[in-house]
């Protein structure tokens, strides 16, 4: 069971041949077997997820089930979840109880999926390694030695290591695909504003989108489907018809015109990544895709741009914990300045506290022009890249990750080796694209390897296409970590 796709358990489920409670004690037994090592869950919700289930049980039995009902999934500690803790990995929300859930987690609740509980993730979403954690970082289950990526790594883990059928995400500049490809699953993130940031705790506002991690792009495109659509809530959510992400699966890939832009398979990326990048391509052009040079002339300034945006905005969000309302305050402080202050100093880690001075920085007076400004030119001209190149091909190929997963601690030490990690994800949120990525091969030590595919604007059921046909005839996505 713990193997079945989301399709296979919605059948077992309507046929009656497992209950959701079986279902979801299955999976709670695995948590509570496999987290003490993955420390992939920042907090299960057994209560909650049995609850959930006999009410999907319920429905099931009364013929008033859709295709998730009663099938557990796992929420980045990042989106708010009545009732149950939402801390964002930070000791600033260690105790912080949401009175509403996100519009992501109450459509998924609507929708009658079981939630196990909160996943492990970089404090803030900063971070591509899951180290940056209040709660310890995530392990890989490929080898517990080794990074998760990030920041969504507890996610990643959890669908890696069949904690979760499914788990949702969110990337502000890679935090979905790069652990989706450090841990060997499927993740999306669709275009900017497909999918609501209504109670999902704001990093960088203009670049923080939700995605779906999930075993294939079939079930990334059902996690998908359940997540996306308008919300009035959210003053940039796109007021679309609703999708069925679904529908364009099986759709052949015959004529499939794959642009490789030449800045990715430049220098940089690791030979065994390569090699399985090169080895994945040659499946599409068996299948009758073709694949044609593009340029993405500017993607090299978009590591810098991203790292004055990201961090301005991150710099104003973040001012909202001030120890008053909500969040950690300090026990001791002798005026209204110094409780802000020592609350602040306290419940911060490092890194957020780094991207608080850069961005308080390059968001102040004279400096203004000079990075923020800039990096907004940049941005555009990094978006119009992808404009021209998509003129030539239908989506766009290259490596997820420059390399597989790393050692704990390797790059702890030095901020730009971690921040260049994501060179390949990060162009694409400051162009709002689509992005996903898929196990496509193994590299050094047996460790997974993502392909990565862009598409243009609400692009997301053909992208999910093009993985779905590769995950037809290979079988990267169904191997499964030997762990416990
Ligand atoms: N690693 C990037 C950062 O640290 C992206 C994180 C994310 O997508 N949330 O900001």
């Amino acid at each position: 069971m713990i193997q079945a796709s989301l399709t296979e358990l919605a059948a077992a489920l309507g046929a009656r041949k497992i209950s959701s409670v079986e279902l979801t004690t299955l999976f709670l037994d695995r948590i509570d077997a496999l987290n003490p090592t993955l420390n992939a869950f920042i907090t299960v919700d057994h209560d909650g997820a049995l609850a959930a289930a006999r009410a999907a049980d319920a429905r099931l039995a009364a013929g008033t089930a859709g295709p998730l009902t009663g099938i557990p999934i796992a929420h980045k500690d990042v989106f708010c979840t009545e009732g149950v803790r939402t801390t964002c990995a930070s000791k600033m929300l260690e105790n912080f109880v949401s009175p509403y859930d996100a519009h992501v987690v109450g459509q998924l609740k609507a929708a009658g999926a079981v939630m196990l509980g909160k996943t492990n993730m970089d404090e803030f979403a900063m971070g591509s390694s899951n180290e940056n954690t209040f709660f310890g970082a995530a392990r890989n289950p490929w080898d517990t030695t080794r990074v998760t990526g990030g920041s969504s790594g507890g996610s990643a883990v959890a669908v890696a290591a069949r904690l979760s059928p499914m788990a949702t995400g969110t990337d502000t500049g890679g935090s979905v695909r790069q652990p989706a490809a450090l841990t060997g699953v499927t993740g999306i993130k669709p275009s900017y504003g497909v999918v609501s940031r209504y109670g999902m705790i704001a990093y960088a506002s203009s670049l923080d989108q939700g995605g779906a991690f999930g075993r294939s792009a079939e079930d990334c495109a059902l996690l998908l489907t359940a997540m996306a659509g308008f919300d009035p809530r959210d003053s940039t959510s796109l007021e679309r018809e609703r999708e069925d992400y679904s529908r364009a699966l099986n759709q052949p890939l015959a004529g499939l015109r794959i642009g490789l832009p030449k800045e990715f398979f430049a220098d940089g990326m690791d030979d065994d990544v390569r090699a399985a990048i090169d080895a994945a391509l040659a499946h599409y052009r068996q299948l009758g895709a073709t694949t044609v040079e593009v340029s993405l002339p500017n993607a090299k300034l978009a590591i810098p741009a991203y790292y004055v945006i990201a961090p301005a905005e991150a710099s104003s969000n973040l001012s909202r914990f001030d120890g008053v309302r909500y969040g950690h305050r300090a026990a001791d402080y002798t005026d209204l300045a110094d409780m802000y202050g020592k609350s602040r100093a306290e419940g911060f880690g490092a890194e957020v506290k780094r991207r608080i001075l850069v961005g308080t920085y390059v968001l102040s007076h004279g400096y203004y022009d000079a990075y923020y400004l800039q990096a907004q030119k940049l941005r555009r001209l990094i978006a119009e890249d992808f404009q021209r190149a998509f003129e030539h091909c239908d989506v766009i190929a290259g490596p997820t990750s420059p390399t597989v997963a790393w050692t704990l601690g390797e790059k702890n030490d030095d901020p730009v080796q971690m921040y260049l990690q994501d060179i390949y994800t990060i162009a694409v949120n400051l162009a709002g694209l689509p992005g996903l990525s898929l196990p496509c091969g193994t590299g050094a030590g047996d460790l997974p390897v993502g392909l990565q595919l862009i598409g243009n604007y609400f692009d997301e059921a053909h992208l999910l296409n093009v993985a779905h046909g590769f995950q037809q005839g290979t079988d990267w996505h169904r191997r499964t970590p030997a762990v416990g």
